[in-house]
Order: structure tokens, then C-alpha cells, then sequence
């Protein structure tokens, strides 16, 4: 029989990656064949925590179905965001955080959804409800994940489960978190050297909301106005892929994992009405948002509020 894939969402960050690795170790404990793969390759930020705690990456797929019936999912749900025929194999079990849309099976599954910070919060409750031990390394990378989705603990998205979560797995990878956490952020921070389609679609995701498509593309940085030196660039860039894609907005939130704001880039025929879902105004296509670092809980809400 082959092996059940588990992977996450497609431009994949450091919790899809590593949630990935986690989950199917674990399912591998317990008896299951599954394999670890990825819809992208590794951020730098990833290769960073991948790195540091000796796993290799995860073989990237762009389809599945050629090599198996049956697949786990792992930090997302939504068909969009997920593998391109996901509609032709059968979901075993999903663990998530995010919101649930287009979500459909057939059959009965394994549904864990979590509102806390990070996937890899939810895995590690799964190690202890199992009874298994987490190596060394794994816990490294759940670790990792933990501090990239919540920004080290300071994203509004993270919750005293993941804090808890974080000293637990700290002390399994033998790491002091606060510095590691810092490194790790900034080994994702590095723009210079990022085409524009990097930029905008290396933390990419589509959502529907009402008969809108939205892209919304995140990039962390620790100086914002090296990326705003390059709007008109990502403009065009922008509105090129819009035209290819159909997306009626697409937003850049560039976020400076320092102090905690972001920058968006916006652009789209519903450009206007995304400012007004913040009650701001456009200055030349980009709007600030204060205290804003979480895309799915500072800014797909108000979007899909604004625009559904
Ligand atoms: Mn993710
Ligand atoms: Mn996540």
C-alpha cells in the first residue's frame, strides 16, 4: 500500500512545513505508513529552524493522486490553499487553526481544529494524548513553528496554550527560546535580494470572500521601507498576476516583526473598499496599519466583513 501524504497549504510557511514532519511522525508511532511532503519549498526562515535542528526537507509535490488514495492535512482545510487535486484523494484527518471554508468529504475523518496559535500547539497535545515522546529535533521544529506563526509570542492570534507550548518544547530541544526565536525571525527578514514575485507570494494565500477573490501575501521584515522602495515594482506585479489569476484585490502586508505594525500594499478594483474595512484611506496604493502582524485575525475578518 503507499504511503498516506501529510502535508500543508501550498507557499508554505514554517508550521506547514514542520507540521507536516510532527503530524506524520506521530501517525508513524502509531501504526500508520505516512510520509511528510510539502506544496513548495522552504522559506528561508524554515531552512533556518530545518537547519538548526538537522531534518532535511520534505519532498515537494504539486499533485498527489498519481501516488496515493489517502491524505492528512495539516495546517489548513480550504481546497484552495491546499494540493491541486485534493478533490480526487480521500482526507484521512486535518489539523488546523484557521477558519473552516469549501470544506467537504465524502467520508467520516479525524477533524481537529483549534482556535490557538499555531498547528504544532495542537500537535503536541496529541504526543501527550497518545502517550508518545517527541525527539529532540522534532521538537525543535515544533518549536520553531510555534514562534514563527505568533511573531514570538506578540502576534493577537497567540494564546497561553501556545505559551506553555513553547516552554514545553524549549525544554525538549534543549533551546533558550527567546534568543533562538530572534534568529529565527530574522533569517526570514531578508528582502534585498527577493524578486517581486518573491515578495508577494512566498506567505501567499487566495480566500473567497462573497464573489471577491482575495490574495493576501505576507512578508516579515525589520526595515519596512526597503520593501516600500520597491512599490512601484510590486504594483505592476501585482496587477499582472491579478489579470492572470482573477483576483479583484491583492494586498502585500509587510510587517516589521520589531515593533509590531505592518505596511499594506494594496491593489484591485476593491482597493478602496479594503482601506475601508481598516476606516483608512489609500496614500498612493499603501495604508498603515497599527498593531497589525496577523493576517487571519487582523485582517481576513475585517476584508470579509468589508467585502461578503
Ligand atoms: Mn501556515
Ligand atoms: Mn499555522
Amino acid at each position: 500500500m503507499s504511503n498516506i501524504l501529510v502535508f500543508g497549504h501550498q507557499s508554505p510557511d514554517t508550521d506547514a512545513i514542520t507540521s507536516a514532519i510532527s503530524f506524520s511522525y506521530l501517525q508513524n508511532q502509531l501504526g500508520k505508513k505516512t510520509e511528510p511532503v510539502a506544496l513548495g519549498k522552504p522559506t528561508e526562515e524554515t531552512q533556518f529552524a530545518l537547519d538548526r535542528f538537522n531534518t532535511e526537507a520534505p519532498r515537494v509535490v504539486s499533485t498527489v493522486s498519481e501516488e496515493t488514495d489517502q491524505v492528512m492535512l495539516v495546517d489548513h482545510n480550504e481546497k484552495q490553499q491546499s494540493v491541486a487535486d485534493i478533490e480526487s484523494v480521500e482526507v484521512l484527518a486535518v489539523v488546523d487553526h484557521h477558519r473552516i471554508a469549501n470544506f467537504q468529504t465524502a467520508n467520516p475523518l479525524y477533524y481537529r481544529a483549534e482556535p490557538v496559535g499555531c498547528t504544532n500547539t495542537i500537535i503536541l497535545k496529541l504526543f501527550k494524548e497518545n502517550s508518545v515522546a517527541i525527539p529532540q529535533n522534532i521538537a525543535g521544529l515544533m518549536l520553531s513553528a510555534i514562534i514563527s506563526d505568533t511573531l514570538l509570542l506578540k502576534s493577537p492570534t497567540c494564546t497561553s496554550e501556545d505559551e506553555q507550548a513553547v516552554k514545553e518544547l524549549a525544554d525538549i530541544a534543549g533551546d533558550d527560546y527567546e534568543q533562538y526565536g530572534k534568529d529565527l525571525l530574522k533569517a526570514g527578514t531578508n528582502t534585498a535580494d527577493k524578486t517581486a514575485d518573491q515578495l508577494l507570494n512566498g506567505d501567499a494565500k487566495n480566500f473567497p470572500m462573497g464573489e471577491h477573490t482575495v490574495r493576501i501575501g505576507q512578508v516579515n521584515v525589520v526595515d519596512v521601507d526597503e520593501v516600500l522602495d520597491r512599490k512601484a515594482e510590486l504594483l505592476e506585479e501585482m496587477e499582472a498576476q491579478s489579470k492572470g489569476e482573477g483576483y479583484d484585490l491583492f494586498i502585500l502586508i509587510v510587517t516589521n516583526v520589531l515593533d509590531s505594525d505592518s505596511v499594506a500594499v494594496v491593489f484591485g478594483k476593491d482597493a478602496d473598499r479594503a482601506a475601508k474595512a481598516f476606516d483608512k484611506k489609500l496614500s498612493g496604493s499603501t495604508m498603515l496599519l497599527e498593531g497589525v502582524v496577523s493576517r487571519k485575525k487582523q485582517v481576513v475578518p475585517q476584508l470579509t466583513k468589508e467585502l461578503s
